[in-house]
């Protein structure tokens, strides 16, 4: 492959970030190579099937169209499994009689330093040791710079609790369950469960994201030890698994049931977080959705203006650490926890810039330059997650029906009419998929929702009445 295809691919990977963002870039496309550019088809290869079909399913058309952005030549995008190809070519067991021939080319086919003992790569080995060496940690996440409010009491608490357990005590709440919007502090809270946990030193605490939970298992799969990592996972004591939502695949969904269940029983703790409730996780089954609303169940709320300025507080005081000249005047803190309302990622990102401004220019930071600098971080209020139920209780009182009118298989135009608005603010005020919204709302067929989305959406453009309905409807649920 050329240097000039190697820095095409670079661009694209950069456009790619800036398009998707940090977490979901690092999340999926970290470990995506370019293999080959061949008559306007691009070959990209990711480490396992499960990438793979992620990628396709969800990012196929996005990278695409960064490469075209990049190279107007390019038509196609082939995702091909880089491991499938090194695993055809490695054999299970090496022969004795290859290690033998260590000098000669066919055994020296992995071999990238040349002196012999290196044995053939398999991707299982660096998935196997990141799987059960858990996530990265990130030092600042810990219970000293957690800041408790009204909006995460409960879930601090309950955090506090399950890291202070001993081996020997009853495990009061399993699994514990933190839901919250981004930003708001859940990986935060789990990684200081992982450290206090840790440094007890009473249980080994394994933090996983459920990306390295579902890597890990898949290439243990592929290196048939499933088993020891099945035994390693049991031989820990808590088990924190992060942004459960991205948990994908009927076998590793299957593998963390049995993950799960086989945990509980033996009285570990394990604890999750997840941006939606365990009864929105669509792709889970209803038995692994039940065990995990059969723990605790905490929500973390937004972080109100006051819990949002004595982060900042905290922040800055962290800071003054390595930068002692480093100087916030209140006002400018308060204007920052005013305006800046987005979540605990902007707060920070507004802290930096006025740190590096003010080392860069040395200036003063004062209330003028952080309006200046905090000016594209300042968004409006972010909007409400709003829930399926409240629609449907919203709806149902302001039709005089009943929920489970709604949900019933009841035709008559009293029902029919709020049931399709009901379905068509799911489907506009949520981020729930058409299936989703069909199960929920009685086990509806998805192409249901759709008739009723259409429908609504054609309606509201001749019928004020209703239009109007509507607009009350979004803004109670919003508000
Ligand atoms: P999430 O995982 O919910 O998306 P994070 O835990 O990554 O959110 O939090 C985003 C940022 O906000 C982090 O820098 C985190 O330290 C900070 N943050 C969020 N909540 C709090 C809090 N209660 N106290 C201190 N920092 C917080
Ligand atoms: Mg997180």
């Amino acid at each position: 492959m050329s240097n000039a295809d190697q820095d095409s691919w670079s661009r694209v990977k950069e456009r790619l970030r800036v398009e998707v963002g940090d977490d979901v870039y690092s999340s999926w496309f970290a470990r995506m190579d370019l293999e080959a550019i061949e008559e306007g088809a691009v070959r990209l290869s990711v480490p396992t099937r499960f990438l793979k079909s992620w990628i396709q399913s969800h990012y196929a058309e996005k990278v695409l169209a960064c490469w075209q952005a990049q190279d107007t030549q390019v038509g196609r995008i082939e995702l091909i499994v880089r491991s499938a190809v090194l695993r055809q070519a490695t054999p299970v067991k090496p022969k004795p009689e290859l290690a033998q021939s260590a000098g000669h080319d066919s055994a020296n086919r992995f071999n990238s330093n040349g002196n012999g003992h290196h044995r053939p790569v398999t991707v299982g080995d660096a998935g196997m040791h990141e799987a059960l060496g858990g996530s990265p940690l990130d030092p600042r996440l810990t219970f000293d710079s957690f800041v408790v409010g009204r909006s995460n009491t409960l879930a601090h608490a309950a955090a506090k609790q399950v890291a202070i357990a001993r081996r020997t005590d009853p495990v009061m709440f399993n699994p514990l369950y933190i839901h919250a919007g981004v930003g708001l502090g859940k990986t935060h809270l789990l990684q200081a469960i992982t450290w206090a946990g840790n440094a007890a030193g009473e249980r080994k605490v394994l933090y996983l994201t459920a990306e390295k939970f579902m890597y890990g298992f898949v290439s243990a799969i592929r290196t048939q030890t499933a088993l020891a990592f099945k035994e390693a996972l049991r031989g820990i004591g808590v088990l924190v698994i992060d942004d459960l939502q991205f948990l994908q695949g009927k076998s590793t969904q299957a593998e963390f049931c049995h993950t799960l269940n086989a945990l509980i029983d033996a009285g570990r703790q394990v604890i999750i977080a997840s941006d939606r409730p365990p009864s929105d996780l669509e792709s889970l089954d209803d038995r692994v959705r039940s065990r995990l609303a059969g723990g605790l169940v905490v929500e973390m709320g937004t972080l109100g203006e006051e819990l949002r300025l004595e982060i900042l507080k905290a922040r800055v005081l962290a800071a003054r650490a390595h930068h002692p000249s480093f100087d916030v005047p209140l006002p400018v803190l308060s204007y920052i926890a005013k305006t800046v309302t987005h979540n605990g990622r902007d707060l920070e990102g507004a802290l930096n810039r006025l740190l590096a401004h003010n080392k860069l220019t040395g200036h003063p930071v004062t209330l003028e330059m952080a309006e200046r600098e905090v000016r594209d971080l300042i968004r409006p209020q972010e909007p409400k997650r709003v829930k399926i139920e409240d629609i449907q209780r919203i709806v149902a009182r302001q039709y005089n029906v009943s929920r489970s009118d709604l949900l019933s298989s009841r035709r008559t135009a009293n029902v029919v009419r709020p049931r399709q608005v009901a379905m068509y603010l799911a489907k506009t005020l949520t981020l729930r998929s058409l299936p989703e919204i069909g199960r929920r709302f009685g086990g509806r067929d998805h192409t249901t929702v759709l008739h009723a989305v259409r429908k609504i959406e054609g309606l509201v453009g001749a019928d004020m009445a209703l239009a109007e309905e509507i607009e009350i409807l979004k803004r109670q649920l919003q508000e």
